[in-house]
């Protein structure tokens, strides 16, 4: 017993240095393989996913950005309008801007002739004629609820009027049944949030480009607080882009919205009439009663509410 185990430890100390080596060898790779698991990202670079803080985009760019929000608002907690989504926000008007037209000379738009604007009396009236030739003024809603974050395309505190929120939520649920994937990547913009982003858009492209995608603050339909722009979740290229009314998605809502109260306010074509590009994402809450006669008139949205009683601030 006790001679083997003489042979067998002088065995084992003869061999020690190449076991002590192989041991060595054999915890390096293991921390060498644990340690390269840790730096490498998932896979490629691949465009922000939807639930990500979407990474401002180079200057130029269609895409969004937009700063990371934290917590859900409460109602009424208006978010600072420095941290609104990016004036990428709106896409690009089409094409390069001509330099002549006053891209990147960083002129601050002149405001508008607001004397010539017909004054929304009260932006609650869900059938207020949101132009470029009325204002809203610095109409703020009361009643802003927050759009959960399930419903989010980026991380943003998305807020919606209480009543058009309930509509959303159940036209929401309803594509979901469906298997598509809405997303919520605008809604309820303050004159102050709007502003900021349509000096950013018109120092960007010139005031003239800006206005064919990006309303002057107080006359963008998002100030009502009824106005959603959607995406699709995991199809960046849809985002704020003409693509985005050729999906699944965008063309359910074309077909199926105004079941719920909301009507497209810029379809195909129609830019000589409403003064903005198409934009298959943008859709408001008119009431479902007043939604299904407007899908029935086969008008354009200004055009039907401009047959709708309509009130004005006097002078
Ligand atoms: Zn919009």
């Amino acid at each position: 017993m006790h001679q083997r185990r003489s042979k067998a430890s002088g065995k084992f100390f003869k061999n020690f240095p190449r076991l002590f080596l192989l041991v060595l060898v054999l915890i390096i790779c293991f921390l060498a393989g644990y340690l390269s698991r840790k730096r490498l990202p998932a896979y490629g670079s691949q465009p922000p996913a939807a639930s990500d803080p979407v990474e401002e985009p180079g200057e130029g760019g269609d895409h969004p950005g937009d700063p990371d929000p934290g917590d859900e608002p409460d109602p009424g907690d208006e978010p600072d309008p420095g941290d609104e989504p990016d004036p990428g926000d709106e896409p690009n008007p089409g094409g390069t801007p001509d330099p002549g037209a006053g891209a990147g000379s960083g002129k601050k738009p002149d405001p508008p002739p607001s004397s010539n604007l017909l004054t929304v009396a009260d932006g609650n009236y869900l059938l207020a004629l949101v132009t470029k030739n009325t204002t809203l003024g610095r109409y703020a809603p009361t009643d802003l609820v927050p759009i959960p974050r399930e419903m989010w395309y980026q991380e943003y505190p998305f807020q919606l009027r209480k009543e058009a929120y309930i509509h959303l939520r159940a036209m929401w649920e309803d594509a979901r049944a469906e298997g598509l994937n809405l997303a919520v990547c605008s809604a309820y913009r303050s004159y102050d949030t709007q502003r900021h982003l349509f000096n950013s858009y018109a120092a960007k492209y010139g005031e003239k480009e800006a206005n064919r995608s990006s309303a002057r603050p107080g006359q963008s339909e998002h100030q009502l607080g009824t106005t959603v722009d959607f995406a699709v979740r995991g199809v960046p290229e849809a985002y704020l882009d003409e693509y985005f009314g050729e999906t699944p998605e965008g063309i359910w809502l074309a077909e199926n919205a105004y079941k719920y109260g909301f009507a497209m306010s810029y379809p195909q074509g129609t830019e000589e009439i409403t003064g903005y590009i198409y934009e298959p994402w943008h859709f408001r809450y008119i009431g479902v009663k007043a939604a299904e006669e407007w899908k029935e008139s086969g008008l354009i949205l200004c055009q039907f509410l401009e047959q709708c009683p309509q009130y004005w601030l006097e002078d």
